[in-house]
């Protein structure tokens, strides 16, 4: 289980957020320092700290979490341009809240390999 951070108090409505999506499992809301003109982070309520911290039992939730993302950047119209969903795990992949989130980026060319 991951520990307390300022992702599971936006789940539990502790800490404003502009949410875009919530259900049972899933809470979806815009990143407060956006690097791209659409940057939604999607999020487990479920405090798993990372992709590398997921277990076996995760696979329904980690699924979600992806279908989540995508019914998302529909409803932002990013399905017709394109969009990038990323997930960092750990110091060198960028990981700066240990609880587990996918980055929905979109709304502009993306570059690649990613700096
Ligand atoms: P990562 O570096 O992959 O762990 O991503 C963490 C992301 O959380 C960054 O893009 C931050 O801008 C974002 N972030 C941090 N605090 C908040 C917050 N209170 N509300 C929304 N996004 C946040």
């Amino acid at each position: 289980m991951g520990e307390e951070t300022i992702f599971s108090k936006i789940a539990k409505g502790e800490i404003p957020a502009t949410i875009v999506h919530e259900d049972d499992e899933v809470v979806a809301f815009r990143d407060i320092s956006p690097k791209a003109p659409v940057h939604i982070l999607v999020i487990p309520r479920r405090a798993i700290a990372r992709i590398d911290a997921a277990a076996p039992g995760d696979a329904g939730l980690l699924g979600r979490l992806l279908l989540a993302a995508r019914d998302v950047a529909r409803r932002e119209g990013l399905d017709k341009t394109g969009y990038r969903l990323v997930i960092n795990n750990g110091a060198d992949g960028g990981e700066t809240v240990p609880h587990l989130h996918v980055h929905l980026l979109g709304g502009r060319a993306m570059g690649w390999p990613p700096g």
